[in-house]
């Protein structure tokens, strides 16, 4: 993983060599029984990751996640549901617009830029206005900051209101168990720390989210319908032939590659080789002299204010040190900040990580800004 510029924005991310050589293969017909073996492998790695049991459904779809936030906003809302949407960035407004469109009565709870939204408010809005279903971004990734998914979930139950959560810079990162928390839905994609390449959109279904689905009196567009994926993955999953849409021949097998790798380590080993990259990441970055613009900072990115003589100038400097970051996201804040992300792959790899403080060291220099790169290091080094 060192020929090439790191990649460590925050999705698309660097992915495993396995992983890799996985995506190398001969398109498959969506009927052959390697392919079906395949699906049906990574479908039980999805209840493994999402830590749901035999009840809950699996849905992958092709297409970004985006596309899964629509089907699960269009599939569990009927126009003229209120709605509540925990809103912590960017994504939270994208949520807040599908649900808008598709005639939903959208109540937001939001909170300043780079903070959480206070529990309270949210048990409030519950208690006071019944939405039939609550929206929250796990990890908003235009502010870095992450919500406490579990006590979202137990507020929701508390009043019987469908819970999702927008996983998508969270899942399979940061602690999750959908079964055990009662949450209905976790979305996410592929391209972050599930460790595939962009092109899919994965969901679990609580059955209180699958109940929801069926008492819609207005159906969802027919390619983000459940009930028309539902057959086919139920088929794939017993490996027997079923079709709606083609699906992805060659991310399927390397969605069953990237699963695998998860499902082996443990999902508490894997949450806990996140939390542990996350502390170093920030500790050498606070020792550098960087600001977090998020306070209740995720374990998948860390959005970072630029340091005194540095602005976005800074990120061709990082790249040509050897690594690429992203710029700042939210419209509000855009040019005050950047984005590292530090998840999947690299986060097995300290070297990858040590070289991605140092590339960010020397490229905020280069351009003028205000940093100890010797006191990032040395943070990093002493975790
Ligand atoms: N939600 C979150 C939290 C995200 O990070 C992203 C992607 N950055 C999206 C939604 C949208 O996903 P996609 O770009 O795959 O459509």
């Amino acid at each position: 993983m060192s020929a090439h510029p790191l990649l460590m924005i925050p999705g698309p991310i660097e992915i495993s060599d396995a992983v890799f050589a996985a995506t190398h293969i001969r398109p498959a017909s969506h009927l052959d029984p390697s392919f079906k073996a395949s699906f049906a492998a990574a479908l039980r790695g999805m209840r493994t990751v999402w830590q749901a049991g035999p009840h809950h459904q699996p849905f992958v779809v092709a297409g970004g996640g985006t596309l899964g936030m629509e089907s699960v906003a269009t599939n569990l809302v009927d126009p003229g549901h209120t709605v509540l949407v925990v809103n912590t960035g960017v994504f939270g407004d994208r949520m807040a617009e599908m649900l808008r469109r598709r005639g939903a009565n959208v109540l937001q709870i939001g909170a300043e830029i780079g903070h959480d939204v206070p529990l309270e408010s949210v048990r409030s809005a519950l208690h006071d206005h019944h939405p039939h279903a609550l929206f929250a971004t796990h990890v908003d990734t235009s502010t870095g900051v992450r919500v406490d998914a579990q006590a979202l979930a137990a507020l929701c139950r508390e009043t019987d209101t469908l819970s999702v959560f927008d996983g998508i810079c969270a899942t399979a990162a940061e602690t999750f168990a959908q079964e055990d928390w009662g949450a209905d839905v976790l979305l996410t994609a592929s391209q972050k720390a599930i460790g595939l390449p962009p092109g899919l959109a994965l969901w679990m279904a609580s059955p209180r989210a699958m109940d929801a689905r069926r008492a819609l009196d207005c159906p969802p567009p027919m390619s983000l319908d459940w009930l028309q994926w539902l057959p086919v993955l139920q088929a794939y999953e017993h490996e027997t032939n079923a079709y709606f849409s083609t699906p992805p021949t060659t991310l399927i097998p390397a969605l069953e590659v990237a699963l695998g790798e998860l499902v082996a380590e443990g999902m508490p080993a894997v949450f806990a080789r996140h939390e542990a990259a996350a502390t170093r990441m920030q500790a050498a970055f606070a020792a550098m002299g960087l600001t977090s613009l998020s306070t209740a900072p995720a374990r998948t990115l860390s959005a970072l204010l630029w340091p005194k003589g540095a602005s976005a100038d800074a990120l061709p400097a990082i790249k040509a040190a050897g690594v690429i970051v992203a710029g700042g996201l939210h419209p509000a804040r855009k040019t005050a900040y950047f984005r590292v992300g530090h998840m999947g792959a690299v986060t097995r790899d300290p070297t990858a990580l040590r070289r991605t403080i140092e590339a960010i060291g020397t490229g905020l220099a280069a351009v003028g800004g205000q940093v100890d790169l010797a006191a990032a290091l040395e943070a990093f080094d002493a975790r």
